[in-house]
């Protein structure tokens, strides 16, 4: 059954972000011949327009107006609301952008948005999400009731097409601004060097088993090992809330959810609220000394031994294959 379906996408920099390359991916598999769309909002979105249309999507609604670039929920919610006649799924990505818009427009549109989603496919024409419950313990299914469906979906869920150069499309203009209730009256961005832990394909996280802020040394010394373009540095709540790591490269419930190739937790427990944040991880390798610790439940490869003792030659092992 063809299905029109509809991608918020993001920009920074007049850079598409990666995620949106994969939902519009997923879109073009989910809509069966129905039509793919992208709305970019803000600073450059019609220079962004092309990287849509090599992504797969056949057409892109833009407003470069700068009021859109900095997230305002009334103004957003009121410019997508605008283009969702024949919209059968919205795909939102799982973002400060989504978290937000998702539920007000499914508030707008009297139905439902599943959030955090790891899967959304098409069972015989239904459209189906899966999300992780349970601090990331189970899996839960869901199936829509309403229409249209809207889903907010977690990074690297889905594979980006190969991109299609030179592809193009039709663009259409999204409305101008819109009156707000709201103000942004100032930004900060937290302060944070090398890669995003969100983005990096290797997430190397310490946990209070290293016993001190000087054994993440060690644990960005592998890092480094990896390459600073493809390894970031990630902690515990544990070892953040004893001030050994900064709070923004937190994993877990009430920190971030990474989703890298590779995952190395080393002495981290693997407390639930923990794997909630690094259980959709391609691959997880732990070292612990404890060799009845959780992480090991979760874990493919997994070393029993002290951290000072292992990570000295796994270092020189990756240094070798690097
Ligand atoms: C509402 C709520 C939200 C939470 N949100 C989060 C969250 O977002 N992220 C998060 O991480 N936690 C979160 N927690 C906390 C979580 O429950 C755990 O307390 C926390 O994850 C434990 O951190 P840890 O594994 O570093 O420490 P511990 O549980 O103390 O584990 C340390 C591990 O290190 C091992 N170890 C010790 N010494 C060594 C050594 N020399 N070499 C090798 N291994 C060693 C030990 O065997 C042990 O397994 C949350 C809790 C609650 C209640």
């Amino acid at each position: 059954m063809t299905k029109n379906i509809l991608v918020v996408g993001e920009h920074a920099d007049s850079e598409m972000t990666a995620t949106t390359a994969e939902l519009i991916g997923q879109s073009t598999r989910l809509a069966e011949g129905g039509a793919v769309s992208v709305a970019l909002l803000g600073c450059c979105a019609t220079d962004v327009a092309p990287q849509a249309f090599e992504a797969g999507a056949g057409k892109v609604f833009v407003n470069d107006d700068d009021g859109y670039t900095e997230y305002n929920s009334d103004q957003w919610v009121t410019a997508i609301e605008s283009i969702l006649e024949g919209i059968d799924v919205i795909l939102i990505a799982q973002s400060t952008v989504g978290r937000d818009l998702a539920p007000r427009l499914a508030a707008r549109q009297g139905t439902a948005a599943a959030m955090d989603c790891v899967d959304v496919r098409s069972d015989s024409g239904e459209i189906r999400v899966t999300r992780p419950c349970y601090g990331g313990n189970a899996l839960a299914d869901y199936s829509f009731a309403t229409s249209p469906v809207i889903a907010t979906v977690r990074a690297k869920a889905f594979e980006a097409l190969a991109p299609q150069s030179g592809a193009s499309g039709e663009t259409a203009d999204l409305p101008a601004l819109s009156d707000s209730r709201t103000t942004i009256e100032g930004r900060e961005v937290a302060e944070a060097e090398g890669l995003a832990i969100t983005d990096a394909p290797i997430v190397v996280s310490g946990g209070r088993g290293l016993g001190g802020p000087e054994g993440f040394g060690d644990v960005e010394n592998l890092a480094a090992a990896f390459g600073s373009n493809r390894a970031a540095v990630g902690a515990s709540r544990a070892a953040c809330d004893l001030g050994w790591y900064p709070v923004s490269q937190q994993v877990g419930l009430t920190g971030k959810v990474v989703t890298p190739d590779l995952y190395v937790a080393i002495a981290i427990s693997g407390a639930s609220q923990h794997m909630a944040g690094c259980s959709g991880s391609k691959m997880i390798i732990a070292i612990n000394r404890d060799p009845e610790a959780n992480i090991f439940q979760n874990a493919k490869y997994g070393i029993v031994g002290d951290y000072k003792a292992v990570l000295p030659a796994l270092i020189e092992a990756v240094k070798a294959q690097s």
